[in-house]
């Protein structure tokens, strides 16, 4: 037993979920690059104000979620909840929108939120985002969405449904504000949050897992959406259908964060519960004048990698997880370590004229020699670990210039010749083979 745990909240990623990240993390960056997506990496803290200020304050981040620190000059941190804040920052702070005339970037990092662990959920989790800045039309929304979605179809996630709704401007949503606190009045029974929140926050209140279903002819935004907001959310349906990308308008879609302005979606998936998001975001036309720069306004959305990865297993996506055929070295005779060792240091350097001799593909992995154990338990070791080739060297075969390639799966054994530079190496360099003779004796 070990003394020490992972902290609460946390976890190792290794085996299967290691591979699956990795696989993630190509295919979501070959499609932020086809859509002209550039990397921004910030740090993993800052300055606590920036996520207070953009996030809001009465939302469940801020208020109980945040890592928040002194550093020993007293600066109080906080380690980044969420990317969007950040990757504005850097945006004001290095005048992007005087450098890059295209405002389309992507992070992808841990951040870090205190919520009650359950599964795919994590204090210290895995997201990546696209942000596209400084384009105020609806072809802007629909690309953030259709972004989203082919990372998630080229993950072959199959059961996703896309919520869509529109939160309008701060002038008409003033006007929902309002209809929804008289609404909720009405009702008598709210939970504690919704109570401490209808001041603050009605919105939220909407989302409720405890109360929504009490809420029969609750007032909608679309009800309330002032006209340019309205042409804006017809605008980006008509665009989504256009490019047959299914969705549902969700009047229920408010998201946790303030900082959005009309188009917020969401795209969840049935394989991993529908309560939870694999993806979220939407149009934020105010953060970035709120966070000091110009009025810049823009769009984005950020995927959860645990969870998209939990979808990945529902779907099947690990046990289609290709890797490279292992091909072991295999030691007959100890004297024969030295040149194994070389040869295998040959394979890995990608010599092509030795693998063409002995028939290997292209992508492979290669372990081995070994020291110090039987011929025997080097079979056994190539059998545990997958191995497909086993290649021999014993002493009979290696003196006429051959090894002996074993297939693991038909346990067909031949001969092969080696490339006569290997086997010149050993003549003409005794001195290594020599060394590892006296250490032996
Ligand atoms: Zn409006
Ligand atoms: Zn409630």
């Amino acid at each position: 037993m070990s003394i020490y745990k992972a902290p609460r909240g946390t976890h190792d990623i290794f085996g299967k979920l290691a591979l699956g990240l990795e696989k993630l993390d190509l295919i979501s960056r070959q499609v932020f690059r086809k859509h002209n997506f550039k990397e921004v990496r910030t740090p993993i803290f800052e300055d606590v104000s920036l996520f207070t200020r953009s996030i809001g304050e009465a939302t469940d981040i801020v208020e109980k979620e945040m890592y928040v620190f002194e550093d020993r000059k007293g600066r109080k941190l906080a380690l980044r909840p969420e990317g969007t804040a950040s990757l504005v920052r850097a945006y004001i702070e290095h005048r992007f929108d005087m450098t890059e005339p295209i405002g389309k970037f992507f992070y992808s990092g841990e951040m870090f939120r205190y919520e009650r662990p359950q599964a795919g959920r994590y204090r210290q989790f895995l997201q990546m985002g696209a942000e596209y800045l400084a384009n105020p039309s609806p072809n802007a929304d629909v690309e953030i969405i259709l972004v989203a979605k082919e990372i998630l179809s080229t993950l072959n996630i199959k059961d996703i449904t896309i919520h869509l709704n529109s939160l309008g401007c701060p002038k008409c949503r003033a006007e929902f504000r309002q209809k929804l606190v008289d609404y909720f009045a009405s009702i008598s029974d709210l939970c504690e949050d919704c109570k401490r929140r209808l001041e603050k926050n009605p919105l939220r209140l909407l989302d409720c897992k405890i109360d929504s279903n009490k809420f029969q002819n609750v007032p909608t935004m679309q009800e309330c959406l002032c006209d340019d907001c309205n042409n804006h959310f017809q605008q980006v349906q008509a665009l989504l259908k256009r490019v047959d990308c299914d969705y549902i308008v969700d009047h229920k879609l408010v998201r946790g964060l303030d900082y959005y302005t009309r188009t917020v979606f969401e795209v969840r998936s049935s394989s991993v519960g529908s309560q939870d998001a694999l993806c979220a975001g939407g149009r934020y036309d105010n953060l970035v004048k709120e966070l000091g720069g110009q009025q810049i306004p823009s769009v984005g959305f950020a995927l959860g990698c645990e969870r998209v990865l939990m979808a990945c297993e529902q779907n099947g996506f690990f046990d289609s997880l290709q890797t490279d055929d292992v091909v072991f070295i295999a030691l007959a005779d100890e004297e024969l370590f030295v040149d194994a060792f070389t040869f295998a240091n040959d394979l890995i350097l990608n010599n092509n004229d030795i693998r063409k001799d002995i028939c290997l593909s292209e992508n492979i992995i290669i372990e081995g020699p070994f020291l110090n154990k039987s011929l025997k338990s080097q079979f056994k070791l190539a059998d545990k670990i997958g191995a497909k080739k086993t290649i021999i060297f014993g002493k009979n075969e290696f003196d006429k210039g051959k090894i002996i390639v074993k297939d693991m799966v038909t346990q067909e054994q031949k001969e092969v010749k080696l490339p006569d530079y290997c086997f010149n190496r050993q003549i003409c360099n005794t001195d290594s083979n020599e060394v590892f003779k006296n250490v032996k004796k």
